[in-house]
């Protein structure tokens, strides 16, 4: 027996021997040693992890779970996940050798996910972002409702807060065992990112890894205003071996890796691991300073809606805030009141108005800040920061009305005097 054969024993009787359970922080092959895919070099797994899973020997790079993502391109504790325990269920009762019920809970107990992506928010390089990161160890990271309802809801949250999108695709395609249940996420994916991109004029960047196939392809994978690539990954909808009998042609070597599809126009980029993140936060930054962009707002119906304790919350707090903060001669407020229509036509219209405080104050002289009420100045100032928004998307009110800023509305609206506006606008 060579010392090989012996080590991959000793492996596979480790991996018996193995608790069922698994983080998907730990190492899910269990063993010390592993073999790279591509070239087939032994390699350490404890250095293999340090070095992002990228082959000492050929640079090839190897598969990662979506925990080890995580934590190469979100800054350290800022993790917050969403929708951590949605789980599948079985509608078609879909039975093939085995049954998908018993499928399923067998990669949960193995992966420790609930199905076969993780999405949330985090910092990025302190730009704060909203990401998505499928698992290929679940079920070859096939796409199933679960998928599809998490990344879904991970759009629309990423809309309403105004963050930058990244998916990390990983994926075989579509979950067969959930059927159309499966086919269907990915119209719904596509339309959330519809509004997404061209309502609110976010950024979206998809990131392929090896593989990114079938309806993942077909779907969001290729929607990304910017789609990177990791090096030599495999990208395609059909395999190389349906095509070549469909057609009864010879495909080229290269086919379907991700240098062949940059040299093909398809991709924009191939980032090797190392460099992901520092790509990423270098575009978004890129992105986030870059002139005559087209600003961005979320259509009536589809904005996130106030709960009544909230609403009613903020409105004692204007109340309290409008009649403190013009209290000085100079900033008389002319027929103010809070059942004004005309002012308050929407309950979005309060959380612009906290929103925009920061700004408010911003603009103000030192001298108005002076007889300004500090701890209500604090409390403001606190409020305004609380709601941790970089770039927010402008939306449209029931009569198709571009709401912006607060401070642009005080300037339009009648009830401050021409000297408030002369001074806010110079
Ligand atoms: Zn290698």
């Amino acid at each position: 027996m060579s010392i090989l054969a012996w080590i991959e024993d000793q492996r596979k009787l480790k991996l018996l021997n193995a608790p069922k359970y698994n983080h998907p922080a730990s190492d899910g092959s269990q063993g010390l040693w592993t073999r790279c895919d591509n070239c087939g070099v032994i390699l350490y797994i404890k250095h293999l992890k340090e070095n992002q899973r990228v082959c000492f020997g050929c640079g090839y790079h190897l598969q990662m779970n979506s925990q080890e993502r995580i934590e190469n391109i979100i800054d350290l504790g800022t993790w917050r996940s969403l929708d951590e325990t949605l789980s599948p269920c079985d509608p078609l009762e879909f039975k093939d050798q085995k049954n998908y019920t018993e499928r399923l809970k067998e990669a949960q107990e193995r992966t420790g996910l609930q199905d076969a992506v993780q999405t949330g928010t985090g910092l990025l390089d302190g730009i704060p972002v909203a990401v998505g990161i499928m698992d290929f160890n679940f079920m070859g990271g096939s796409m199933g409702s679960v998928v599809g309802e998490k990344i879904t809801r991970l759009i629309e949250y990423a809309t309403q807060e105004g963050l930058t999108l990244i998916l990390i695709c990983a994926s075989g395609g579509a979950r067969m065992q959930e059927g159309i249940f499966s086919l269907m996420q990915m119209a719904k994916i596509s339309a959330s990112l519809q509004v997404y991109q061209s309502s609110a004029n976010l950024l979206y960047i998809s990131i392929l890894t090896s593989p990114t196939t079938g309806g993942v392809t077909a779907s969001f994978a290729m929607l990304g205003d910017l789609i990177i690539a990791e090096p030599k990954a495999l990208i395609g909808f059909a395999g190389r071996r349906v095509i070549e009998q469909t057609l009864q042609e010879q495909l080229p070597d290269d086919f379907q890796t991700a240098e062949y599809l940059l040299h093909h126009g398809l991709l924009d980029l191939i980032v090797p691991r190392s460099f992901l993140k520092q790509a990423l936060s270098e575009t978004i930054t890129l992105y986030k300073d870059a002139p005559f962009k087209k600003l961005g707002f979320i259509p009536f119906g589809i904005q996130k809606n106030i709960s009544f304790m909230t609403e009613e919350k903020l409105r004692r707090k204007w109340k309290e805030w409008s009649q403190n903060l013009f209290k000085n001669e100079e900033f008389e407020i002319l027929k103010f009141s809070n059942d004004n229509e005309k002012i308050i036509d929407s309950e979005l219209l309060y959380r612009e108005i906290l929103l925009s405080f920061k700004n408010i104050f911003n603009i103000f002289s030192e001298s108005f800040l002076k007889t300004l009420d500090s701890d209500l100045f604090n409390k403001a100032i606190f409020l305004a920061n609380q709601e941790k928004i970089e770039w927010r998307a402008f939306y449209r009110d029931k009569k198709n009305n571009l709401k912006s800023d607060f401070l642009e509305n005080l300037i339009n609206q009648s009830f401050i005097s021409d000297k408030l506006k002369y001074k806010i606008k110079n």
